[in-house]
């Protein structure tokens, strides 16, 4: 039975103020169903895990540097983050794949090494409207995932969130149909590659745009076992109500 996860990503948002969020969103949800997952900027994760140290909420990272240690000036560790309090790392988002050209073969090595570190791995993987328009998201997102995900992975720490670039901060949301066709797609690749049990343990998130307004359609659909979240991760009243969709579904 594979656990509902919501998870937030703050990206490059958020100071000391905003940690009250954090703290808001573990007292409201105690009796959470769902794991919850938030991730602040790293400057930021030392101070969050006062506040799940014991409760529903468990801290990850944006991002981690594919080396173990060593001379690359301003980059951290997988080790590092989970000294800071992070058991997640969130890899390959379209932000770092644009703005750091960070290719699949990057997603795949910084995998291997905060899974040896001994966090959990949430890969995002996504088309382009370009690519959605020319009919060819299936093929995109089967080079992603083969490129993407180490062949050594155990399955209960791989997380994999779907996430149509062009919905990301925009407001648009794929229709229902698109998004079971993707994620019944990853999950039916993800057998062939890994076999039924692993495949069966890895959760799938949608991601691009899920509001309080539109979380529970989402979460109706098979193989959605919750939701990479952005800009409605940013103030508990918003995230709030998608883990309750999240619980309920
Ligand atoms: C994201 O950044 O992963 C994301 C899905 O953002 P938003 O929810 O704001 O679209």
């Amino acid at each position: 039975m594979r656990r509902k996860l919501a998870a937030g990503n703050w990206k490059m948002n958020g100071t000391s103020a905003d940690l009250a969020q954090i703290e808001a969103i573990a007292q409201a949800h105690t009796g959470a169903l769902s794991e919850i997952v938030m991730a602040p900027p790293t400057t930021l994760l030392h101070r969050a895990s006062e506040f799940t140290k014991t409760g529903p909420v468990t801290l990850g990272a944006q991002d981690c540097d594919k080396h173990e240690n060593g001379a690359h000036t301003g980059d951290i560790s997988a080790e590092m983050l989970i000294d800071a309090g992070a058991s997640y790392v969130i890899l390959g988002h379209s932000e770092r794949r644009a703005d750091h050209a960070e290719h699949d073969e990057d997603v795949s090595a910084k995998a291997q090494i905060a899974l040896k570190a001994g966090m959990r791995v949430i890969i995002c993987l996504g088309e382009e409207l370009e690519e959605r328009e020319a009919e060819n998201t299936l093929d995109v997102i089967a080079g992603q995932l083969a490129r993407s995900i180490p062949a050594d992975i155990s399955g209960d720490r791989l997380v994999i969130a779907y996430e149509p670039i062009w919905a990301i901060g925009t407001g648009k949301v794929p229709s229902i149909e698109q998004i079971a066709e993707v994620h019944d797609f990853i999950r039916a690749r993800l057998e062939e590659r890994f076999g039924s049990r692993i495949a069966r343990s890895v959760r799938l998130l949608y991601g691009g745009s899920v509001k309080p307004n539109n979380a529970a359609a989402i979460f109706a659909v098979d193989n959605v076992d919750g939701a990479l979240v952005g800009g409605a991760s940013l103030i508990a009243d918003d995230f709030s109500p998608i883990i309750n969709a999240l619980d309920a579904s």
